[in-house]
């Protein structure tokens, strides 16, 4: 299959929306990050998304609407506390669970009881919903447990072949996934980290949201996912990377012991000076949303670079620095070392 790559324009975006309405499958930007869309009421048509990315089937997707009147067609009711969140951040980064309506294909649920929805605020993702008039099924659009692409160039390095068009609508803003939030429980409870902090939430939402314990860690032993991603190998590039938590000075006395054939450094913009190691940069210390908007960019470039090894600077863990830490946790299949 040959895949377009189109600039973002009246004309494409309603070449994208016939391809939808046919039930294809289309790259498209967001705020967050590229999405890989389809039909979400179409169980054929979502099961070509599984398909393009390589992704185990009983992870489910998220629904993406561009006017809070698609809700409804999607989940069983849209509760009060639904909508104090959606009044709040939508459109935005923000994913939202409830019971399952019963036009959503069984595949975008996979299984589960209950479906995610987010309305994105990139116009791009707004005019091709818009256009098509479908809510659309759309996972990150890398190949299943690489990186999530924040160009459309991204895009085209993993699904080339694989799906028919591409629309390039520029580098993605916010740079990680939504965050992901459950309402379909007895209480709110945080399931991914994201642009969204749960600090945010709580105050939306007039109570306590809880954060799920494998946010920060490894799923243990027999602990069922409350969200089925968790389980799953996330975000790694091909290089082994470990965090290395602590001072400036320990991550630098470090990497002048272990550097070698293949070692790269992933610090913060400034930090490479006096290093002996080669480097990529994401982001600036002090601003964890420029960490979120480079951090995947960064991970694909040290794949480019031909790295084995990785020693990353570990990130905060509050706020916005939340994301970008569980993000890199996957990314170095939970290695931490302290310095
Ligand atoms: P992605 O589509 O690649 O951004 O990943 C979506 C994330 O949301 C995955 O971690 C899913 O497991 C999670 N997710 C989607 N739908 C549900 C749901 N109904 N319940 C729990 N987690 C979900
Ligand atoms: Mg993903």
């Amino acid at each position: 299959m040959e895949t377009l790559l189109q600039a973002a324009d009246q004309q494409s975006v309603a070449a994208a929306a016939a391809l939808l309405r046919q039930g294809q499958v289309v790259g498209i930007p967001t705020e967050t990050v590229y999405g890989l869309a389809a039909n979400a009421m179409d169980g054929a048509a979502v099961k070509r998304i599984f398909e393009a990315k390589g992704r185990p089937q009983d992870n489910p997707l998220i629904v993406h609407i561009h006017q809070v009147e698609m809700w409804s067609q999607v989940v069983a009711e849209v509760t009060p506390q639904a909508r104090a969140l959606a009044d709040a951040f939508w459109p935005g980064p923000l994913t939202i669970i409830l019971p399952r309506g019963s036009q959503v294909s069984d595949e975008v649920c996979a299984g589960l009881d209950t479906v995610a929805v987010r309305m994105p605020s990139h116009p791009v993702a707004r005019a091709v919903i818009a256009a098509c008039g479908l809510p659309l099924a759309a996972p990150s659009a890398n190949l299943s447990g690489s990186p999530s692409p924040t160009t459309a160039a991204h895009v085209m390095a993993d699904m080339q072949g694989r799906i028919p068009m591409i629309l390039d609508g520029g580098a993605c803003q916010v740079g990680v996934e939504s965050t992901v939030v459950t309402l379909a429980g007895e209480k709110p409870v945080l399931l991914r980290p994201g642009y969204i902090t749960q600090q945010q939430l709580e105050q939306a939402l007039g109570e306590p949201v809880e954060l799920a314990g494998a946010v920060t860690r490894q799923l243990q032993k027999g602990e069922v996912a409350r969200s089925p991603g968790m389980k799953y190998k996330h975000y790694a590039p091909k290089a082994e990377v470990t965090i290395l938590k602590g001072s400036l000075e320990n991550y630098r006395a470090y990497l002048a012991d272990h550097s070698g054939e293949g070692v790269f450094a992933l610090c913060f913009e400034g930090e490479e000076k006096g290093l002996e190691t080669p480097f990529v940069t994401y982001g600036k210390a002090d601003d964890p949303a420029s960490q979120a908007r480079e951090l995947f960019g960064a991970l694909r470039r040290l794949d480019a670079l031909g790295a084995k090894t990785v020693y990353a600077r570990c990130p905060g863990t509050t706020g916005v620095s939340l994301a970008v830490y569980n993000r890199l946790l996957r990314a170095a299949a939970f290695r931490v070392v302290e310095v």
